[in-house]
């Protein structure tokens, strides 16, 4: 795809442009055509391609530009370059630029056919005209939008969007690496079924969420005891407490508010505190029985970001802007203190998709080298529970990096520089005997410099600082489990059957 960038400007100055100055703008609009937009640019460029001031004029206090570029320079670029060299040259007439408008800013595009070209649905863009040869958009922005690199954002994304369809068969990167023996299985049931019959669990009113009884959680718990005994314990993973509310800040920093929005249980607040604001809403419920949605929604801002989604985003504000002491790394450390809530795809039924789950989330930090280290450890540890702790059917596979699915990427992450092929995830699945399916209940990932940066967190040494994080899913341990062992105590291996004890039936209904 070609891309044409036309821009009409108005710089307005501080008086009126002398003939003198007028003959130092002649000046310094060649200068900027023959020099400073050449700046940076490959010699061997086309000079259709490269930013330059086609024409100008002045009226009164009045500087009027128009700019052409293809990608070199581009015309936005191109003006601030310019301003920076009038105010430098005008200067010294005591003439300044008080201010830019933009009258014109102009897309072409060309070179495949435009009239199939996706065009990202923008209040400040439209589409002005297009047929198979050409297309014309217009972008209506502020100076300070284009000092932003707002065009250069919305052409990357003109580009991705058309990149993607061109690759439209690309799915998710899943590559085996490791693969369990075949184990004896002592059930062919679906374990959600199972437990719903003999009131282990129970549907809650909210959509994807279940009331846990207490025969579910001793196993929950006997879970999550086998993760302390044999992993955060021995590789000293320290306890912290994450919050469970997520502001967009977080999400614009972590990178999900480029795409997480399908899934997002939403979370708003009360426009005021005050109970004479909320007064209409309670009569109305009083009187009749009915909760007043939009009564309620009017009465409410934001929403103001969301419920828990991944679990680690919401750590990382507690190192913002830190540098860490060299002797403290790698920092391990786990969160376990909430739910996490996705709006799941619909035919949500057993408790291994639901819209409310538990999820221990374990999270690491240093150098490179510590980073990978750590994963390499978990990863050690993790094949040691699931053979010989759990006796699972199970196997691991690299996938593309949660990271990059969760902005809706496909593919493999970055592998370029120092530890680049150890960047991505791992994911361990399980198999459901019930439906020959695999199921994944884990993930341990290496995110490289991602959190780091978006959080602008360093090392002392100067070193590049990565990450890493393991989510490890209780209903999907627990569905795996109960699946391949089945819901009879005397059929678990031991280590299960002492931690979790024998399920006792605490509430009984008749
Ligand atoms: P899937 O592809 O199965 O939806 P995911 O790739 O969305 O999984 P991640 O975002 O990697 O999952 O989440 C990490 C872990 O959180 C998963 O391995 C799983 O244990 C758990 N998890 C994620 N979504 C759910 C869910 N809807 N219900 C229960 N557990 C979940
Ligand atoms: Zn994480
Ligand atoms: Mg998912």
């Amino acid at each position: 795809m070609q891309i044409k960038l036309h821009l009409v400007a108005d710089l307005v100055l501080s008086s009126d442009i002398t003939k003198e100055a007028e003959e130092i703008l002649q000046q310094v609009v060649t200068e900027s055509n023959t020099q400073h937009f050449l700046r940076g640019v490959p010699k061997d460029a086309d000079p259709k391609e490269v930013g330059r001031i086609t024409d100008w004029n002045v009226s009164g206090k009045v500087l009027n530009v128009t700019c052409e570029s293809g990608s070199y320079t581009r015309v936005h670029d191109a003006l601030f370059r310019f301003r920076k060299q009038i105010a430098a040259q005008l200067g010294r007439q005591r003439i300044g630029v008080r201010s830019i408008e933009i009258s014109s800013f102009l897309l072409t595009l060309s070179g495949e056919d435009c009239s199939l070209l996706k065009i990202p649905k923008l209040p400040f863009l439209q589409v002005l005209s297009a047929d198979t040869d050409e297309m014309v958009l217009s972008l209506d922005i502020s100076a300070t939008d284009c000092e932003n690199k707002v065009p250069d954002r919305v052409i990357r994304l003109i580009e991705e969007k058309n990149a993607q369809d061109a690759y439209g068969g690309k799915t998710e990167h899943w590559e085996l690496i490791f693969e369990s023996e075949t184990k004896k299985k002592y059930s062919t049931l679906d374990p959600t079924a199972e437990m719903v019959k003999r009131k282990w669990i129970k549907h809650g009113i909210s959509r994807g969420q279940w009331c846990h009884g207490p025969q579910s959680v001793r196993l929950f718990r006997a879970f999550e005891q086998i993760v302390l005994t044999e992993i955060i314990r021995p590789l000293k993973f320290s306890e912290m407490i994450f919050p469970k509310v997520v502001p967009w800040d977080v999400w614009k920093r972590s990178g999900h508010c480029k795409g997480v929005y399908p899934e997002i249980y939403y979370v708003s607040t009360p426009k005021s505190r005050d109970p004479e604001y909320w007064e209409e809403v309670i009569d109305y419920y009083k009187v009749t029985g009915q909760v007043p949605i939009e009564m309620i929604r009017e009465r409410i801002d934001g929403p103001i970001g969301g419920m828990c989604y991944a679990q680690c985003p919401p750590f990382w504000p507690f190192l913002q802007g830190e540098t860490l002491a060299n002797d403290c790394l790698p920092i391990r450390v786990f969160d376990r203190s909430g739910t996490s809530h996705r709006y799941e795809s619909g035919g949500i039924h057993g408790i291994e998709r639901v819209d409310e789950f538990h999820r221990i989330e374990i999270l690491w930090l240093g150098t490179v080298e510590q980073t990978i280290k750590t994963a390499d450890l978990l990863a050690e540890a993790y094949h040691h529970v699931f053979e010989d702790l759990l006796e699972l059917e199970w196997r691991a596979a690299r996938v593309t990096p949660w990271f990059m699915a969760q902005e809706g990427m496909v593919g493999t992450a970055e592998t370029n520089g120092k530890g680049g092929n150890r960047i991505g995830t791992t994911d361990y699945e399980a198999l459901l005997p019930y439906n020959d399916t695999w199921l994944e209940f884990q993930n341990v990932s290496i995110n490289a410099d991602k959190y780091p940066k978006g959080f602008n967190v360093k090392i002392q040494s100067g070193e590049e600082c990565w990450s890493g994080c393991s989510g490890i899913g209780l209903e999907r341990w627990t569905a795996s489990f109960l699946a391949q062992k089945g819901l009879d105590y005397e059929n678990w291996p031991e280590p299960v059957q002492k931690l979790a004890g024998e399920p006792v039936d605490v509430i009984k209904t008749l």
